[in-house]
């Protein structure tokens, strides 16, 4: 929770692990009790159980959900965590998932290092790791890793507890690609999406959103890159064997079996295609290997 715009930046950046929002609801209660203007963001779960919590609408109450395909468990997380301070020999303080120094689409993991007993930021050493090569943010993105509810979302769908949804508008180059001509949106920067779900929407947009840069689009436009906008993640066949082995093993495990799974001779060779076919020849490729 924050007042200020200082304390905005450790809310923001998006968090790839179940997040506990329930200890904060009595707190959201009492400030909206006091006559104070709330502001609440969560996963779609985390809106609707508030909205539960509060029994009630308040007109000070303005809810934000994010599109999301779903959250890994925080003992999963734990146990990445650990297998990162044995590997560095350091005490894991920060971890960004999303730290788009290099793009949109070219996303690095930002790991912040301490030496263990140091308390001071100092000695502080950030390591950054390409997205394609951090299993836990690979088997996450491929809902290999998701709590068992996300499967089964009553949430992924058009209708939002939030008032707002905020996402990414994935796709945004093929499915509105007249948005992208008069240069105001950079794809490479990155392009959000946001729904507005009802009145109450749209009127904080309207007091809000004024520096906010906006062009109006469907839902289906944005729906076609976000799947999770219609039906929950499905369950990939794999994910049993993956819990089973974080389950018996450790988090060491999960990375050699995805090694051998995930990044051997086929997925090598689909990348080195993807370095020299331009995008037509592998999608005429694509659809002969389909037949
Ligand atoms: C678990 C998860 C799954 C996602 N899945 C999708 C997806 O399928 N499609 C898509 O387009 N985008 C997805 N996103 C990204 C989400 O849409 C972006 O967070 C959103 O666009 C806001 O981005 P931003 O850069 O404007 O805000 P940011 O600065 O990134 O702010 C993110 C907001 O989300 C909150 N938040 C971050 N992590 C969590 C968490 N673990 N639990 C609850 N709240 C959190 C923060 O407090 C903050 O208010 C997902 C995000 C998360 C956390």
């Amino acid at each position: 929770m924050t007042e200020d715009e200082a304390g905005l930046s450790s809310l923001q950046g998006s968090k790839y692990v179940q997040s506990d929002a329930g200890a904060c609801f009595p707190e959201v209660e009492r400030e909206l009790r006091a006559g104070r203007e709330v502001l609440f963001s969560g996963t779609p779960c985390q809106v609707a159980g508030l909205k539960g919590y509060l029994g009630r609408d308040w007109t000070n109450l303005v809810t934000v959900d994010l599109v999301c395909h779903g959250v890994p468990s925080e003992v999963m997380f734990h146990g990445l965590v650990a297998a990162l301070e044995r590997r560095y020999g350091k005490r894991v303080v920060d971890l960004r998932f999303r730290c788009k120094h290099g793009g949109w689409g070219h996303s690095m993991l930002l790991v912040r290092l301490r030496p263990f007993g140091e308390t001071s930021t100092c000695d502080d050493e950030d390591v950054q790791i390409q997205a394609s090569d951090f299993t836990y943010y690979d088997l996450f993105l491929r809902r290999m890793i998701l709590r068992d509810s996300c499967y089964a979302c009553p949430f992924a769908s058009p209708i939002r507890p939030g008032d707002l949804t905020v996402g990414d508008f994935w796709g945004v180059e093929d499915n509105r690609p007249d948005v992208l001509l008069d240069g105001r949106f950079d794809v490479e920067r990155g392009i959000s999406c946001l729904l507005v779900n009802n009145m109450h929407g749209r009127e904080a947009l309207e007091r809000f959103g004024r520096d906010l840069d906006l062009c109006e689009v469907e839902f289906e436009d944005i729906a076609k890159g976000n799947d999770q906008l219609r039906h929950p993640s499905t369950k990939p066949t794999d994910r049993e064997l993956y819990l089973t082995t974080f389950r018996d093993g450790d988090w060491n495990s999960v990375e050699a079996l995805w090694r051998r799974r995930e990044r051997g001779v086929r997925y090598r060779v689909r990348e080195a295609a993807k370095r020299v076919l331009p995008k037509g020849v592998r999608r005429f490729f694509k659809h002969l290997i389909s037949r």
